[in-house]
């Protein structure tokens, strides 16, 4: 079954819930991360607490369609997968706009109605509110099955949760009108990332 992540509407940028938007929170001394193709801040997306860890994906802004940030593997997006205890927030890196670090709004991403299965970008809201992304289940790939290899080892990764773009243009993510897939191996504690139109 899968879960769907409703809005559930402003909520404080460093709240330790699963959101879209806000500030990531990271291990003490961790820095901000960076796209592998331009070197650039990634910007970051959401935080979704699984039973694994927390999911913290980013995605590079600064490029536009420039940095492969479809991906799963080529550095234009990152998924980390953090454990739950002792995350504090991130200082953001000096000089870089806040556009390109986070999206406009901060968004709780409310677990609700359990589905046999999902298409993200077909149900734009469900009981009156916008559908942010999905827990579980089994991911509805609009291309092909794209599921990722850990990078540790080297085995097939569990699909954990999928994003879609969020109601509001001016904050809405880039998937190109599709949406995104996380993939986690909890066992390695790694994540990745990839989306797909
Ligand atoms: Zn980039
Ligand atoms: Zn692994």
């Amino acid at each position: 079954m899968t879960t769907l992540l409703l809005d559930g509407g402003p909520v404080a940028p460093d709240a330790p819930v699963s959101r879209t938007g806000g500030v990531p929170l990271g291990p003490a001394a961790m820095l901000w991360p960076e796209c592998r193709a331009c070197a650039g801040p990634l910007q970051f997306l959401a935080q979704i607490v699984l039973d694994a860890g927390v999911l913290a994906p980013f995605m590079c802004a600064n490029r536009p369609g420039e940095c492969e940030q479809w991906s799963p593997s080529a550095g234009g997006n990152l998924a980390l997968l953090l454990p739950a205890e002792g995350l504090v927030p991130v200082p953001a890196p000096r000089g870089a706009a806040p556009e390109v670090l986070g999206l406009g709004a901060v968004r709780a991403a409310v677990p609700a109605a359990a589905l046999p299965s999902v298409s993200l970008p077909s149900v734009a809201a469900s009981e009156g509110r916008a559908v942010l992304g999905s827990l579980g289940g089994e991911p509805d790939w609009l291309q092909y099955d794209e599921t990722p290899d850990c990078p540790a080892c080297a085995r097939p990764m569990g699909f954990a949760a999928g994003l879609a773009e969020g109601p509001d243009p001016v904050t809405a993510m880039n998937f190109g009108s599709g949406q995104a897939y996380a993939h986690v191996c909890g066992g390695c504690g790694r994540a990745a990332l990839l989306w797909q139109c």
